[in-house]
């Protein structure tokens, strides 16, 4: 089996009219000509064929090698790297795929799984695009790796610059940042640079320093960041044994996520690993949900293009992006593939993952987008109930614990200030809240409790 070879991969401008390309090895961001996005080009017929493919990626489930061991590298037919590229890996991806019959009854359909990607090393989906992006910081022999972010994404680039022993700094805007991502990006040693203003500030200053040829910038419009997020395809068809499920539902925030599920599928489609492509299915919540508008607003005038969000609203802050930047291709992908994109309501994210916790499986509150957005999908007839569901988990349950206490003492509250909205207005139920209760020390006293508790966790109040 042979690699894809550096001259048979490029990157290339989306942008139909321009079509401009680029070696791998060039430093930008965006397309010189025109300004739009770049996606690396694969030359898969330079590949062995499906059978071999298929082969060589499940003889590597038993191998003890570190290229091996990364549910990232073990794909690496499908990456736009050579054979002795300095890999700079966390053994990422390799998350499991549960069965979910508590969520499958939520929802209403038989065969549900939820693929968790919060499992990946630092809790979020964001590690299988960094090991690539930080492989190519090294290869580019850049000093410095810099990105602007409010969670996940620095967490993650914290962790791979520190494994590839680069500087690191993660300009965050001061005072909105989770203290579990804050944590993270500490520990790992990365330089937090907190400015004042919004993270369109950050994202103003982390442009000017990318003029720099030392700095690399490791935000969402990277490429090499797709490349790596999109093998989580490969190992969720081989986990499937290559039946893939008919639908493939997840949330969606600037979209990079679901732009790499997109590739990621499509590419073994083409290359015959798998016989056809789930309908990918996009969850934004509603007040944040640019992305949903677009679609509908596509059916009657198909030459819309994303008219960004001002003032995004929402609890789930790994989604809270008013201006996507990976929405032409993501809309690919949906469009492609049948799916569709919708919103869900801050009370129906909060429901859903209170329900996926009842499967004994975690997750933060957007990567429960996607259960809720199921839900609706099976109530609209888009999904049947016998049909085959995957749902992504993107983020883990401890990114944002306050969030899940407040649910289960019935405290929770969104922050829409702007919206002259009453407290009551604000409250989201907790449905299926499980609060702490004092009890006496004694064994009688929790013998008791116990016994009336016990109808609340067998089947509790109906989750329909
Ligand atoms: C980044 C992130 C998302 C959104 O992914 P996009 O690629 O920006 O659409 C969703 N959930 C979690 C937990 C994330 O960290």
């Amino acid at each position: 089996m042979t690699a894809v070879s550096l001259d048979l991969a490029l990157q290339r401008c989306i942008e139909s009219n321009c079509g401009a390309h680029y070696g791998l090895n060039e430093q930008l961001y965006v397309c010189s000509r025109c300004g739009g996005l770049l996606e690396i080009q694969n030359e898969l017929h330079a590949l062995a064929d499906a059978n071999a493919l298929r082969n060589v990626w499940q003889t590597r489930l038993a191998s003890l090698d570190g290229k091996d061991c990364s549910g990232v590298w073990r794909y690496r037919e499908l990456l736009p790297f050579s054979e002795d590229a300095p890999i700079v890996s966390l053994a990422e991806g390799n998350t499991p795929l549960y069965e979910a019959p508590r969520a499958a009854r939520y929802c209403g359909v038989s065969d549900l799984r939820l693929k968790h990607q919060g499992c990946n090393p630092t809790g979020s989906f964001k590690d299988t695009g960094m090991t690539t992006a930080v492989t190519q910081a090294r290869i580019l022999g850049a000093r410095t790796v810099v990105c602007a972010s409010t969670g996940n994404t620095a967490a993650s680039l914290a962790a791979y610059a520190a494994r590839a022993q680069l500087k690191c700094a993660i300009l965050v805007p001061r005072g909105q940042v989770s203290q579990a991502k804050l944590a993270q990006s500490l520990d790992y040693g990365a330089a937090v640079l907190e400015v004042d203003g919004i993270f369109d500030d950050a994202m103003r200053v982390i442009r000017e320093l990318a003029e720099d040829e030392s700095i690399y910038l490791v935000n969402s419009i990277n490429p090499f960041r797709i490349e790596g997020q999109k093998t989580v395809a490969a190992e969720l068809a081989q986990q499937c044994a290559w039946q893939v499920p008919d639908h493939v539902v997840m949330p969606g925030g600037n979209l990079g996520n679901s732009t790499a599920f997109g590739k990621g599928f499509k590419e073994l489609f083409d290359l015959g690993v798998i016989s056809r492509q789930p309908r990918l299915h996009v969850v934004q919540a509603e007040g944040a949900a640019p992305f949903a508008r677009l679609f509908v607003d596509r059916e009657s005038e198909p030459s819309s293009t994303l008219a960004p969000i001002r003032h995004p609203q929402t609890l789930a802050t790994a989604i809270k992006i008013g201006a996507p930047v990976s929405w032409q291709k993501a809309l690919r992908a949906v469009t492609e593939t049948g799916g569709r994109v919708l919103s869900v309501t801050e009370q129906e994210i909060a429901d859903a993952k209170a329900i996926i916790g009842r499967d004994g499986i975690g997750c933060e509150p957007a990567s429960a987008t996607s259960v809720a957005g199921i839900k609706r999908l099976v109530k609209d007839g888009v999904i049947n109930p016998s049909d085959s569901v995957v749902a992504v988990l993107t983020g883990h349950l401890l990114k944002d614990a306050d969030y899940v206490t407040k649910y289960h003492q019935d405290k929770l509250y969104t922050h829409d200030r702007a919206s002259n909205r009453s407290k009551e207005e604000r409250h989201i139920a907790g449905t299926f809240s499980n609060p702490p209760t004092r009890v006496k020390a004694t064994r009688d006293a929790i013998l008791q409790y116990l016994e009336s508790h016990e109808s609340h966790h067998v089947e509790d109040r109906s989750v329909d």
